[in-house]
């Protein structure tokens, strides 16, 4: 039995009806972009994260780099970054103009640690920009006490993090603004690109919608020098249907999560997901830390279960910043970590016995 590590298609077929009704809605319209559905989903994805605001663009990436141009952030600024995360938040920054500046993670939770981001501080630094990695919020009330002390802004990237709860309260609502990503793998995805900024913030709300559509308001009134980056009609028409669904979605990851949990807690080479007392994740992804990573993703694959790594190369050792000079920066643990991640098969296509399979296998090569 074949166990892919994902496959989206299942999410599409327990939706099928309703997504191929919406889809003929939006093309019947004859209205593709920046129309009603987007607004829909507008108000309903901010209603969701428990925030005021939420404006539809491009992809993730898009709505991180606009919360930056929104809050006047560019050249010869910096901002503290996780080291350990996907390199889009670092691209982010670049894209801005900015500086991305490093911070190593907390060894167990793999999220920036509150404790090595005042020394990272500068005259130079504008904001910190937290992930909340594999669906894990990260630690913000110490990260919000310090911007506050230091005059930073923070802004979320929830890409991985829809509907995950930090002391009770949503991603999206725990920082100045958010930039959500519904690529299709993330826990609200669409059937192709989207994103989305998420914020209290009427002034963020109000720039970003601006921006996001050549810098105009009205027609041909171009106030800024803007970008083209909007969620268009069928990809929100989509995700109005798949947001119903994403409590429901998210604890059945919650499912499986505790499932892995329990039964691999006794395999002792093995270093097993950790979550605080005060963060509610969802599960983007499962991962695991073992020193025989390759080895043990080898065994899987030779019997069919298929495993990935988030992520192989960290950002500041990716030939992208090859030209940064990364002299007095040793982030060690992230070069660690790197070594040792395994990702386990996340995702509404896993049966009982599929997540059965895993483990057993995990607990004869572990
Ligand atoms: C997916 C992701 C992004 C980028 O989102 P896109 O929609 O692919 O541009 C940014 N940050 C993190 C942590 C992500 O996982």
């Amino acid at each position: 039995m074949n166990i892919p590590f994902l496959d989206l298609k299942a999410g599409y077929l327990e939706l099928k009806a309703e997504l191929d009704a919406a889809y003929q809605r939006v093309i019947d319209s004859g209205w593709y972009l920046l129309g009603q559905e987007l607004e829909a989903f507008e108000a309903e994805f901010a209603a969701y994260c428990e925030a005021k605001y939420c404006v539809g663009v491009g992809n993730g990436m898009d709505a991180l780099h606009l919360i930056l141009r929104a809050l006047g952030i560019g050249p010869g600024d910096e901002v503290i970054v996780p080291s350990h995360t996907f390199i889009a938040t670092w691209l982010a920054v670049s894209y801005a103009g900015a500086t991305p500046v490093p911070v190593e993670p907390n060894v167990k939770t793999y999220n920036i640690d509150p404790n090595l981001i005042e020394a990272a501080i500068t005259e130079r630094t504008k904001a910190i920009m937290p992930v909340h990695l594999y669906g894990q919020p990260a630690d913000m009330s110490r990260i919000n006490a310090l911007a506050y002390r230091y005059g930073l802004k923070v802004i979320e990237d929830a890409a991985q993090a829809h509907g995950a709860k930090y002391r009770g309260q949503r991603t999206g609502s725990l920082g100045d603004a958010a930039g959500f990503s519904f690529y299709p793998g993330k826990n609200l995805g669409a059937f192709g690109d989207g994103g989305a900024v998420v914020t209290n913030n009427q002034e963020i709300a109000d720039k970003v919608r601006v921006l996001r559509n050549y810098g105009s308001r009205t027609k041909y009134h171009n106030e800024v020098q803007g970008f083209n980056s909007r969620l268009d009609e069928l990809q929100a028409s989509f995700l109005r249907v798949k947001l119903k669904k994403l409590d429901e979605w998210n604890a059945r990851r919650t499912m499986i999560a505790q499932y892995y949990l329990e039964k691999l807690a006794e395999t002792s080479s093995l270093t097993l997901p950790y979550v605080p007392s005060w963060a509610e994740p969802v599960w983007h992804l499962f991962v695991i830390r073992s020193e025989k990573r390759d080895v043990l993703s080898k065994k899987l694959k030779e019997n069919a279960i298929q495993t990935l790594i988030h992520y192989p190369i960290p950002p500041h050792l990716s030939e992208a910043y090859q030209n940064n000079n990364w002299e007095g920066y040793s982030l060690k643990l992230t070069k660690h970590i790197t070594r040792e991640v395994l990702s386990l098969p996340m995702g509404l296509h896993l049966a009982y016995d599929d997540i059965q399979t895993v483990t057993s296998n995990l607990k004869r090569f572990a």
